[in-house]
């Protein structure tokens, strides 16, 4: 209960809409972010427009934010009133002027919002700090939007099976800010000590065609730096992107990058094994491999 007040956003609004709540939010939004110039950069290419862009986008954010479950709820909450306020006199959406609003959406506009908000949040020293042990961790992964055997497109993924059957998918990579619990610092290389930063969404990236995951990601990641500059410190990936010259990519845009391996058949893993053995962990020392120096810290790691 002594929580209440301090969620915030983090605490789903349910299916009743507090007015007081959307208001809020909304006059926050609005205050800090300037977001009613920023919805109305919202674009689409909807032929009949009964409810303009600006108000979709405005319930759609708020709405999202404040945790809506599913469109339906959205628009019990609609129904309810929980936005009349906020948008005077025009129509307000329903869940099919939504879905007819989203087939015509300029995503890129869309994204500049974001884009614009997380602008604002780097200026208001949201992430001074970082959010993980004094570095600002960002994770980056793909994952499957939608896969059917219905449908293609152009920027369809497709997957031919043994069986004759043939599959189509989409796919994005996703770069999000990863936090760590307050407090727990352990005994890692620590640079400050870590406070809570929001896990936002910097970015995600559509898999084109044939094109492999990581090659996506470095776009993600070249894309994200062209437009916030140096957002994050720390990349984080899984075994996939083990591969040199993703590393060497990430290195060139001046990012550390952590990967997580665990299949011992990685020379890596047993080259780290070998390093490791008969040492303490909480060591430091330079050793070689090849004819590169390097400088070997281990420190174990809960998983
Ligand atoms: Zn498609």
């Amino acid at each position: 209960m002594a929580r209440t007040r301090d969620q915030g956003v983090l605490q789903p609004m349910g299916a009743t809409p507090s007015h007081r709540r959307v208001r809020q939010f909304a006059a926050y939004m609005a205050s800090t972010f300037c977001l009613g110039r920023h919805l109305r950069g919202l674009r689409d290419r909807r032929r009949r427009v009964e409810v303009p862009g600006f108000v979709i986008g405005c319930v759609l954010l708020v709405g999202l934010a404040l945790r809506a479950r599913s469109m339906m709820e959205l628009e019990r909450w609609v129904r309810a009133g929980a936005f009349r306020k906020l948008v005077g006199r025009h129509r307000l959406p329903l869940r099919d002027c939504l879905r007819d609003w989203a087939m015509a959406a300029d995503v890129a506009s869309a994204w500049a919002i974001n884009d614009a908000i997380l602008a604002t949040a780097r200026k208001n020293k949201t992430f001074r700090g970082g959010s993980v042990h004094g570095w600002h961790v960002v994770a980056l992964d793909g994952t499957e939007v939608l896969r059917t055997q219905a449908r293609c497109c152009a920027a369809c993924q497709v997957y031919r099976h043994r069986d004759g059957r043939v599959e189509y998918a989409h796919r994005v990579v996703a770069a999000q800010t990863v936090r760590w619990r307050h407090g727990d610092e352990g005994d890692y290389p620590s640079r400050c000590k870590g406070r809570d930063v929001p896990p936002v969404v910097w970015g995600m990236e559509p898999q084109r065609p044939k094109e492999g995951e990581v090659d996506a990601a470095l776009r993600l990641l070249r894309r994200l730096q062209g437009t916030h500059g140096h957002f994050c410190d720390v990349v984080t990936v899984d075994a996939l992107y083990a591969q040199a010259p993703f590393l060497e990519a990430v290195r060139a845009l001046g990012l550390h990058v952590v990967v997580r391996l665990k299949d011992e058949r990685y020379a890596v893993v047993q080259d780290a094994a070998g390093l490791r053995r008969g040492r303490r962990y909480g060591e430091a020392f330079v050793t070689r491999i090849g004819s590169f120096q390097v400088e070997v810290r281990a420190w174990t790691a809960r998983s």
